[in-house]
């Protein structure tokens, strides 16, 4: 039996009828999403503290306004955004009219994250909705208390017949992605990724794939090291170190190490106090599987602050590794933890070639005091995105394009660009039917006289 088929044709039955795409049914869905955000925000925020502990501050700006500010955007401009976009003619085209029509691509899965699963749930169902389109969402099975409010909760705010909540872990999504879509948007590790599109490919099905790597984070001589490990430190912990954009690692000279990591010290217990496990601002880890992981790479290199772990409470501390070498496991794999190794490299040129050497990261950080610096290291390398001076603030602004490059992805979203992410761009010209005349010019016999022209 398969356990999907029902749903999805009921799903592609509601997009065929057409019912999805006039402005005023997307808005109403908008709106839905909106009022699910207001209605439910204290579940949300006791599902996201179960998951992974998180804040009541973090779950605010990084889960609920982040996605409301989406949908808030999304309703502004929903109108404009579907409007057929007027292009330039050439001389053979001048009596035509000539544009490009949004038109949403039809049924649309969503494969979504633990790491912020709510934020990352709505955010593409935003775009998939405001461009008209039937919607699979499948959250993920290790963030069950979201799965469970969204799963629940979420489809009484929007219109049934065109949205659904499927469930389950790697072996259901296989089922799932045995399906044709009409296209697919999958956030999650690359690894995962590439089975995804292998999937997708069987059907010619479209991908966005909002992936993860190591994010370089350099560290110029010539900037304040206090500012400096405020910053990362902050960005570092934020959901305990799960942050597919969160600095993975600093590259800095050995004499900036030295003053770097007494700031970080010092900003670590501000933030989090002497005892950071009693504190309600830091997160936990996930699951057993992942802590196990990150426990095992806190005996890379050498450990000069943090270091503990408790497995019973899924707690690892803020945690700064030195000595690390290239080949160590921490500077193998995404660390998606609150532990930050440094890497000592000589110059700006060096690190310029360490960055360039590995697989392009989804989000770089460059601070200095410098703007040449700064510059510099975002002219001669490449990433998702960027960030001079501070952690992933780019990612606050749908004005710019959210997703990644090579290895950590292809596509992106935010604002606008999930709208255009979610719409085929169709090429259209409209001829007038007469003036057979003036069009006769093509037709054979060619003659000298017409190749003139
Ligand atoms: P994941 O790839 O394990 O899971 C993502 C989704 O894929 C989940 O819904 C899961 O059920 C499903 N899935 C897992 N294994 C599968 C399989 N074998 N076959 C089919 N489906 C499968 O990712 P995760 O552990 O939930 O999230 C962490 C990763 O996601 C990190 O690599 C992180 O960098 C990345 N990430 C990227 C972004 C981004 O926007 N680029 C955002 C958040 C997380």
């Amino acid at each position: 039996m398969d356990p999907f088929a029902d749903t999805l044709q009921r799903l592609r039955e509601a997009f065929v009828s057409g019912r999805t795409r006039p402005a005023e049914f997307r808005a109403s869905q908008l709106k839905g999403l909106s009022r699910f955000l207001r209605e439910n925000k204290q579940l949300l925020q006791e599902a996201l503290a179960q998951d992974l502990h998180k804040s009541a501050f973090e779950a605010e700006v990084s889960e609920i306004s982040i996605s409301q500010n989406e949908i808030n955007l999304a309703l502004r401009n929903l109108r404009a955004w579907m409007k057929d976009e007027k292009v330039s003619k050439n001389l053979a085209t001048q009596l035509d009219s000539a544009f490009i029509r949004k038109e949403p691509f039809g049924l649309v899965l969503i494969l979504s994250p633990w790491n912020y699963p709510l934020n990352l749930s709505l955010g593409p169902l935003v775009g998939a909705l405001a461009a008209g389109n039937c919607v699979v969402l499948k959250p993920s099975e290790i963030s069950k208390s979201t799965e469970k409010v969204l799963a629940e909760v979420l489809p009484r705010y929007v219109d049934q017949s065109c949205f659904a909540v499927v469930l389950g872990g790697p072996q259901e999504t296989g089922r799932l992605l045995e399906h044709k879509f009409d296209y697919i948007f999958f956030t999650g590790n690359p690894q995962v990724g590439k089975i995804v599109m292998t999937a997708a490919a069987k059907h010619l099905t479209p991908v966005t794939l909002e992936l993860g790597g190591k994010n370089p984070c350099y560290v110029d001589d010539n900037c304040d090291p206090q500012t400096v490990a405020n910053r990362v430190a902050f960005f570092r912990c934020f959901n305990a170190g799960q942050t597919c954009v969160a600095p993975d690692y600093v590259l800095c000279s050995p004499e900036m190490q030295a003053r770097l990591v007494p700031a970080l010290q010092s900003a670590i217990t501000r933030f989090y106090g002497d005892d950071p496990q009693s504190s309600p601002d830091l997160g936990r880890i996930i699951s057993e599987k992942h802590f196990q992981r990150l426990r095992g790479l806190l005996s890379c290199g050498r450990v000069v602050i943090g270091g503990q772990s408790d497995e019973s409470d899924l707690y690892i501390a803020p945690t700064v590794l030195v000595d690390v070498q290239e080949t160590d496991p921490v500077m193998q794999e995404e660390i998606f933890g609150p532990i930050l190794p440094i890497v000592n490299v000589r110059s700006l040129g060096q690190a310029i070639d360490f960055i360039n050497r590995r697989e392009k990261p989804l989000a770089l950080y460059a601070f200095s005091n410098s703007s040449q610096v700064v510059k510099r290291i975002l002219a001669q390398t490449s990433s998702g995105g960027f960030c001079g001076n501070d952690g992933f603030m780019h990612l606050t602004l749908a004005s710019l394009p959210f997703g990644g490059v090579g290895s950590s992805g292809m596509g992106s979203y935010h604002g606008k660009f999930s709208f255009d992410t979610f719409s085929h761009h169709r090429a259209c010209l409209l001829r007038p039917p007469g003036l057979e005349k003036i069009y006769a010019i093509r037709y054979p016999p060619h003659t000298p006289r017409n190749l003139r022209v």
